[in-house]
């Protein structure tokens, strides 16, 4: 879309050793000072997100949290709040992954939280929402996906301070996608509920060989990607799909 650059951001989840996290960052890089038509973000493991900022830094790309708490410090052990990824210099942060919706049971109003605390830290929000199986197979995937947008993205809420991903729970890290038509469904759909001008990215199992035809899709503004985000080719080759 003409007005919404293509973003593509890598979740790396709970991967990556100091050495190849940063091999990984390097090599992610080099590729993207040479030459990148979108935005590219990358989500390392808290314990990665500084030396990786090292490595990035100059390069573009930019750096995101894969979660944070909605306080802006206390006493939550194991936790890291908004202002503690900016202060390492992050500019995003994933909110609302389902695998911390439905492995953790956190709440939409857990996750409406956590996106406040990002804007009162100066990230852009990424919001996952997504339908299980179940839910699309009982043809409520759309009202589903409308409830949990309706719950999470803060009142207020802007295009240049929130990004919505759309990632089907059944998706992620299977090798399955949906239909580009229930793509294009879903994608439109959201549009009707997020501010005018928010990108909406598609994530579950993009990958180089089916990147090109998921990004022109309409309303596709981009992808969040799991998996694939681990090799730097992979990655580079769906970035190039992008543009
Ligand atoms: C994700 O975890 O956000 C994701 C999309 O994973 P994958 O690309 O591996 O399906």
């Amino acid at each position: 879309m003409a007005d919404r650059k293509t973003l593509v951001a890598g979740n790396w989840k709970m991967n990556g050793r100091r050495d190849d996290g940063l091999a990984l960052a390097r090599a992610i890089a080099e590729r993207a000072t040479a030459q990148h038509t979108c935005e590219l973000l990358v989500c390392p493991p808290a314990t990665l997100i500084v030396p990786v900022g090292e490595v990035l830094a100059g390069s573009d790309v930019a750096l995101g949290g894969q979660d944070c708490h909605a306080a802006a410090s206390g006493a939550f052990t194991g936790s890291i709040s908004a202002e503690m990824l900016r202060d390492a210099g992050c500019s995003h942060v994933i909110v609302g992954h389902s695998e911390r919706r439905h492995g953790l049971g956190e709440s939409d109003a857990d996750i409406q939280a956590k996106a406040l605390a990002a804007r009162r830290a100066g990230l852009v929000a990424i919001v996952c929402v997504g339908e299980t199986r179940a839910e699309r197979e009982a043809r409520v995937a759309i009202s589903v996906v409308a409830a949990q947008l309706a719950g999470s993205v803060p009142e207020g809420a802007a295009a240049d301070t929130l990004v919505i991903a759309y990632e089907p729970v059944w998706a992620i890290g299977t090798g399955l996608t949906p239909t580009n038509a229930d793509i294009t469904e879903m994608h439109a759909a959201i549009r009707g509920h997020i501010p005018a001008g928010t990108r909406i990215l598609y994530g579950g199992s993009v990958n180089p060989k089916n990147a090109a035809e998921i990004l022109a899709l309409p309303e596709v503004d981009g992808a969040l990607v799991g998996g694939a985000s681990l090799k730097a080719e992979d990655f580079w080759a769906i970035a190039r799909a992008a543009g």
